[in-house]
């Protein structure tokens, strides 16, 4: 296991142009669920996607962004998509509605309205999906260090969307999970990219100055550090994260 020295790992951050990590990184679009191949056409700007969301998750383009201002967007490390989902005291999952309530709310078929029922969303054709998930092995802490899998435990579509392991692999000592997004079923909710610890807020949280780490950052900080400080400069985060589907 190769561990960082402080100097470097600050050293790593600066030619990773911390302003953030990443930041440098353009992110893609991602559009709510539903978003048509003509969307930018369809979308009046009226905003009722956004007012129908539960969960805030749909933000708008603000007028910097030229042609796409008042577009939606999710950007998964601030708010994923919930898929109108609520967990009940059970630890179940339960929809809010019988669609998809952003989808519902569109006045133009911007959004598409999609059924919410498991079997609908993993039936969902690719162009209508938010994205899909990429994870990274080299710095995800489950494949590096046995740890972690919180991608795989808050994955809405659990055991279809993201596996506990790689159906076709063997992986030789392998004792803890090993995450693997199934791209035929995963739909883009970001919730994998959201919960991730290997991301920029638990870095940097590592490197001010008298600042008390809450349990979950205490938890994940030095293994974080490791593999970003071994990924080096351009690296992406967080491990697991969303992007467009091609
Ligand atoms: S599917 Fe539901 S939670 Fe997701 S963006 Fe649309 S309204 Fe919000
Ligand atoms: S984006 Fe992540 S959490 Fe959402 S369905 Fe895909 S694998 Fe699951
Ligand atoms: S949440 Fe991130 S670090 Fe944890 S198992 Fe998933 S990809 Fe790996």
């Amino acid at each position: 296991m190769v561990r960082l020295s402080r100097r470097n790992f600050m050293k790593s951050l600066f030619l990773l142009g911390f302003a953030g990590i990443g930041g440098g990184v353009r992110r893609q679009v991602i559009r709510p669920p539903g978003a048509t191949r003509d969307f930018l056409a369809r979308c009046i700007r009226c905003g009722r996607c956004g007012e129908a969301c539960p969960y805030d998750s749909i933000r708008f383009f603000d007028i910097a962004a030229g042609a796409l201002f008042a577009t939606p967007y999710i950007d998964p490390l601030q708010t994923p998509c919930y898929l109108c989902l609520k967990r009940t005291g059970e630890g179940k999952d339960e929809p809010l509605g019988e669609y998809l309530l952003c989808g519902e709310a569109c006045p133009t078929g911007a959004l598409m309205r999609i059924r919410n029922t498991r079997e609908t969303l993993l039936s969902m054709p690719d162009e209508l999906k938010m994205g899909v998930s990429v994870l990274n092995r080299d710095i995800c802490l489950a494949w590096q260090y046995d740890s972690c899998g919180e991608c795989y435990y808050n994955c809405p579509l659990r055991d279809d969307a993201m596996l506990d392991y790689p159906p076709s692999e063997v992986i030789e000592g392998a004792v803890g999970i090993r995450p693997y997004v199934n791209e035929k079923h995963c739909v883009g909710c970001g919730m994998c990219n959201y919960v991730c610890p290997v991301n920029e807020k638990i870095a940097s949280a590592t490197l001010e100055p008298g600042r008390k780490l809450t349990y979950f950052e205490e938890r994940y900080a030095a293994m974080v550090r490791n593999v970003i400080g071994r990924a080096g400069p351009g690296v992406e985060l967080p491990a697991v994260r969303v992007v467009k589907r091609l």
